[in-house]
């Protein structure tokens, strides 16, 4: 055997074997999962235009395995028509240790230049209350250490405001008293996920500010008593994430701040350069794509 097909061999059995270990970590929980397991669609509800959260739970009543908020599910669908098994991941959009999983999914439309997503146009199109869903174990390294005391930056560009969801609503739910900033970026006041959840949690909790920015200019909202629930967001006006908005929004805080961040990949390597520019040091990617490029940006 030549040296490079023994050290190949020597290598792929660390990592099965490593994987292995995972598996059966998440396999040992209470309510963990070896393979995939069917789960049903309890609930669906749409969270803006062309973005729906399905609410989902074990089809033979079992336990959920537990996880931490940040991380995501995978789920395997069979397209008819097409040859093979499709995969992709979801982060778990709501606080854990509910009794279902919330996945929220946007559909990926097709446009000038590229096609439709194939398994989120899918689900959209035929995901309905009871079909069921082949999920895996969650699992992810970006999650949320909820034993820190430290303030907290959350930035989200569109639907990467999933794993920051399950991150906020966990911290509010047990009380915490951190201070949490969140700056939320979507193309405009309809492609908002959660924007109405986030202003209600913002009015309820004093330690929770969230500013929005908006990718095109956005009608500038009235400053009504009566519409408070529309006022607590405080709208950024429209355009890039930049230095001077992190100057004001983030002055008072102190650079040992958690910096957890989801956004698009054009976005990220911005958002970390204007961070590191400020130095906060604690920064934490998730991208929904691949994860060389989160590792690259911390080089
Ligand atoms: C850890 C993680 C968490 C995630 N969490 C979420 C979440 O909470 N919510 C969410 O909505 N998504 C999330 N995603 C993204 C999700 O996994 C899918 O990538 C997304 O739904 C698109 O899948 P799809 O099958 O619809 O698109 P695909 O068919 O995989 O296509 C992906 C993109 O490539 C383009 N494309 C396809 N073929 C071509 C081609 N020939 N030429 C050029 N472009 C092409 C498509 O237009 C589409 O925009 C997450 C991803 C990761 C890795």
């Amino acid at each position: 055997m030549l040296v490079w097909e023994l050290a190949y061999t020597r290598i792929a059995g660390v990592l099965t074997g490593l994987e292995a270990a995972a598996y059966h970590g998440h396999h040992r929980q209470p309510g963990g999962w070896l393979a995939a397991s069917p789960s049903r669609v309890e609930r669906m509800q749409e969270e803006c235009a062309g973005v729906h959260s399905f609410h989902l739970q074990p089809a033979d009543g079992q336990l959920l395995p537990a996880y931490q908020p940040g991380q995501f599910s995978s789920v395997s669908v069979e397209i008819p028509g097409h040859p093979h098994w499709q995969i992709r991941q979801y982060s778990l959009s709501d606080a854990p240790g509910r009794s279902y999983y919330r996945l929220t999914i946007k559909r990926q439309k097709a446009d000038h230049k590229t096609p439709a997503g194939q398994v989120s146009n899918y689900l959209h199109d035929t995901m309905q209350t009871g079909a069921t869903l082949l999920m895996h174990s969650p699992t992810g390294e970006f999650y949320l250490d909820d034993t820190a005391i430290t303030p907290l930056v959350l930035r989200a560009g569109g639907v990467g405001i999933t794993p920051l969801m399950a991150m906020l609503e966990h911290l509010l739910l047990s009380g915490s008293p951190r201070e949490i900033r969140l700056l939320q970026a979507v193309r405009d006041a309809d492609a908002q996920p959660f924007g109405q959840r986030l202003r209600l949690l913002a009015q309820r909790h004093p330690n929770l500010r969230i500013f929005t920015l908006y990718g095109t200019p956005a009608p500038v909202l009235a400053g009504n008593e009566e519409d408070a629930d529309e006022t607590a967001d405080e709208n950024l006006g429209y355009g890039l994430l930049a230095d001077e908005h992190l100057d004001t929004l983030l002055a008072d805080l102190p650079r040992m701040a958690d910096c957890y961040c989801c956004d698009p990949l054009s976005f990220m390597r911005h958002v970390n350069i204007l961070l590191r520019a400020q130095s906060f040091e604690n920064r934490h990617f998730e991208v929904f794509g691949p994860a060389q490029v989160i590792k690259r940006l911390s080089e």
